[in-house]
């Protein structure tokens, strides 16, 4: 599947026009520039593929992709939260946006919620991993920008991720490691998506 030309299907911020489901989906959430569309673009092999998301007017959009010849998995970017100046109305939108997607779709089959290795966790992934949890949606961490940060401090922020996981019901107990720039932990990714999208 990653062998094939990936492409842009469909963006929208509305539930009711979510694309038709095909295959399995998994979704990808994170902070605005905690790497996302840097990640799907090392995923995919596409070097602008994901750029088409964070064009304005599409980053609070659920954006999907899908290889050229077989919609057997989907990929979905959700929009960036997080932002300093959202308004109270734009997240409350995105919220019930997410939700509903999260709680309506029966094909999505995990979510990688992405934090920076720099930063660790805010109080924004925690609420999100709280509705992940909530909505019973199976996830898994993935830390990014691996090559940034100093061994040391990744083995302490992979350790405090991996401890508040435990008491998390939906959490993969795992978290994963990547760098969109050094190509760092891309191939397990990918080879992970592969078995879900066939199991
Ligand atoms: P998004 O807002 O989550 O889609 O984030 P982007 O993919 O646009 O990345 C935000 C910033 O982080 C950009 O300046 C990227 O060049 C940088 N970045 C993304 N991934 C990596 C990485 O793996 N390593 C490093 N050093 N920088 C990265």
């Amino acid at each position: 599947l990653f062998a094939q030309s990936w492409d842009f299907m469909w963006g929208t911020k509305f539930f009711h026009q979510l694309p038709p489901i095909e295959g399995v989906e998994i979704a990808f959430a994170g902070r605005s520039n905690v790497g996302k569309s840097s990640l799907l673009n090392a995923i995919t092999g596409r070097k602008s593929l994901a750029r088409t998301s964070n064009t304005p007017g599409r980053t609070k959009e659920l954006n999907f992709f899908r290889p050229e010849k077989d919609p057997t998995l989907v990929i979905c970017d959700m929009p960036g939260y997080g932002y300093a100046r959202a308004s109270k109305k734009e997240v409350a939108a995105w919220n019930e946006l997410i939700l509903d997607y999260l709680r309506g779709r029966p094909n999505l089959r995990r979510v990688y919620v992405l934090i920076d290795s720099r930063h660790g966790l805010k109080p924004n992934d925690i609420e999100v991993m709280d509705t992940l949890d909530k909505a019973a949606v199976n996830y898994q961490v993935v830390l990014t920008k691996v090559d940034k940060t100093k061994l040391n401090d990744l083995k302490k922020i992979i350790g405090k991720v991996e401890l508040g996981l435990k008491k998390r019901p939906a959490a993969h107990p795992e978290v994963l490691l990547t760098s969109s720039d050094k190509k760092i932990g891309i191939a397990r990714l990918r080879s992970e998506m592969l078995l879900l999208s066939e199991g």
